[in-house]
Formats: structure tokens, sequence, C-alpha cells
């Protein structure tokens, strides 16, 4: 028993050593991608559940590295927010969004509004609405173009001061969503407090809601708590048709997922909205 204890504790040693060798890799990589130029974003799309019209979509950051290949966010994000470089790349994705939306305003798509999504970083930068505001401006775009992305768990870290931040960012005309909403403490007097546009139902709800009733209660009050409070609801992580339907029949308003779309490049959202388009 003692050696097979020994035996076990290598083992887990090997796994810690196998993390933070990773964590160490993705960390140097990490500190050259912006200048190397290894980041990119890409979209993925959300459409109104009634119609079927694309009303926006998420960018979502990638980084592709020679040693590593492509790496999830998942991974690299944290990493980026214990070293601090979430600012310098959010602020880049803020930028390349901004960007990306003028060209679709300019080609006759003024309602694809690109949604960033922010770090707790980003949330606490004193001059968070300045440098959105700066980046509005070289776009050349009107506010209402960029919905900024935030989960509860941030604002609840840094209630007051979160608080303000996002009444700023509102009132220049900046669209705000609730992100994985129904992971964190969610209750409706939050949710009251919170100055958000747009509340998006977490995956991990969505996942079920055709084979579990309870996955489907909580969703039909989630969609009818954020109407009541005059929130627009979307699902994220829809992947099938099955979930559609039952999705517009609990009349949430919109949905993003594999089944409309995975993230893509910005010249695949083209393609999307030329063949969607009517007539
Ligand atoms: P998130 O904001 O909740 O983004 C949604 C994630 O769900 C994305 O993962 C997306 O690819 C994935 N997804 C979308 N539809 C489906 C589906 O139908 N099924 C499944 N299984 N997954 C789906 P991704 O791109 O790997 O990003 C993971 C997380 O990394 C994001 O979660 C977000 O928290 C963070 N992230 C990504 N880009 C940025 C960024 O530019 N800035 C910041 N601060 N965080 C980012
Ligand atoms: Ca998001
Ligand atoms: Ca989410
Ligand atoms: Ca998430």
């Amino acid at each position: 028993a003692k050696e097979q204890g020994k035996a076990n504790y290598q083992f887990f040693t090997a796994d810690i050593n196998a993390e933070v060798s990773e964590r160490m890799i993705i960390k140097n990589g990490l500190s050259k991608a912006l200048e190397r130029e290894e980041f990119t974003v890409y979209y993925q799309p959300k459409c109104d559940l009634a119609t079927g019209r694309l009303t926006g979509v998420e960018a979502l950051l990638r980084w592709r590295n020679m040693e590593l290949g492509a790496v999830s966010p998942v991974k690299f994000i944290p990493v980026m927010e214990e070293t601090g470089l979430i600012g310098t790349v959010g602020e880049w994705v803020l930028e390349m969004a901004c960007q990306q939306y003028r060209i679709w305003r300019d080609a006759g798509h003024p309602h694809m509004r690109v949604a960033v999504n922010l770090s707790v970083r980003q949330l606490r930068q004193p001059n968070l609405a300045r440098s959105v505001e700066e980046a509005l401006r070289r776009a050349g775009i009107e506010a209402s173009g960029i919905e900024l992305e935030i989960t509860e768990s941030m604002i609840m870290r840094d209630t007051e001061n979160a608080i303000d931040v996002l009444r700023t960012l509102s009132e220049m005309g900046i669209h705000l969503a609730m992100d994985d909403f129904g992971t964190g403490y969610s209750s409706l007097s939050y949710l009251k407090k919170f100055p958000v546009h747009t509340i998006k139902i977490d995956r991990s709800f969505i996942n079920d809601i055709a084979t579990d009733p309870d996955d489907q209660e909580i969703i039909r009050t989630i969609i009818s708590m954020g109407h009541s409070l005059r929130r627009k609801v979307v699902a994220e992580g829809v992947e099938t048709e099955e979930q559609r339907i039952l999705l517009r029949k609990l009349r949430c308003d919109e949905m993003q997922g594999y089944l409309l779309s995975p993230p893509v490049p910005a010249a695949e959202i083209d393609r999307l909205l030329a063949s969607l388009r009517p007539g």
C-alpha cells in the first residue's frame, strides 16, 4: 500500500508539473503573440428566433502559435488575466470589432451589432469608457454598433464600481449583455440593478432542454423574468433543431450556437449575410 501511495503521488506530481509547464509555455508564447500577429478575431452570428434574421455577432479571440497550434481561449484568457496582457489584447479586440462593424454597416447591414467580451481587468480600468469612445471614433461608428458582454461574477466582485462603469457605457449608447446568465447569483433583484439590455442564457441550461423538464422550467423562468424587466433574452450554445423549436415556443428572442454557425472569420459572415438576404 505504501508503494502504491508513492506511485500515485508521483503520478500526481507529474500531472501538476505538466500543468505548470503548459501554463509556462502559454505564458511565454503569449508575451510575443501580439507582435507576431498570432491573434485573430472570429465572429459567431446570432439570429432572431422568430424571423431567422441575423441580428449581430460575437467577437471571439483566437490564438494560433507555431509550437502550440490553436490554443483554446479557455486556457489562454485566464493566463492573460493573470499577467495583465488582457488589457492590451482586449483593446485590440475592441478595435477590430469596431472596424469590422464599420465595414458591415457601410455594406448595408447596420443591424449587425458586434459584441465584445470584457475581462475583469478591463472593467476595473478607470479609463474604460474613454478607450471605448476612442475606438468608436477611430472607426467612425456610433456606440449602438457595439455591445459589451460581462458576466455576473465580474460584477459581483466589485458591484458598486462595476455598476457605475456600466451605467456610463450605457449612457454613451453602448449595448450591454449579461453573459453566462444563470451560472452565478442571478437573482431578480440583481438583474434589476444591472443596466444591461440583454441576458444570454448559459449554454449549460440549453444542453438538455429537450429532455430535462427542470432545465426547461429554468429557461421558461429566465425568459419571462427577463421580459418582465424589458431585457432581450438570447440562448447560447444552441446545437439542435429541437432546441431551436423549443426556445422559439418559449418566446426566447434570439439564439446563438453551432446550429446557426460556429465562430468563423468575417468573410464567412459576409457569405451568410448574402445567402440569408431576402429576394
Ligand atoms: P463565452 O463568452 O461564453 O463564449 C461562448 C463560447 O461558446 C465560445 O467559446 C464559443 O465558441 C462557444 N460556443 C458557441 N456556440 C456553441 C455551441 O453551440 N456549442 C458549444 N459546445 N460551444 C459553443 P470560445 O471561443 O472557446 O471562448 C471561450 C471563452 O473565452 C468565452 O466564453 C469568453 O469567456 C472567453 N473569450 C473569448 N474571446 C474573448 C475575448 O476577446 N476577450 C475576453 N475577455 N474573453 C474572451
Ligand atoms: Ca460571451
Ligand atoms: Ca457565454
Ligand atoms: Ca462562458
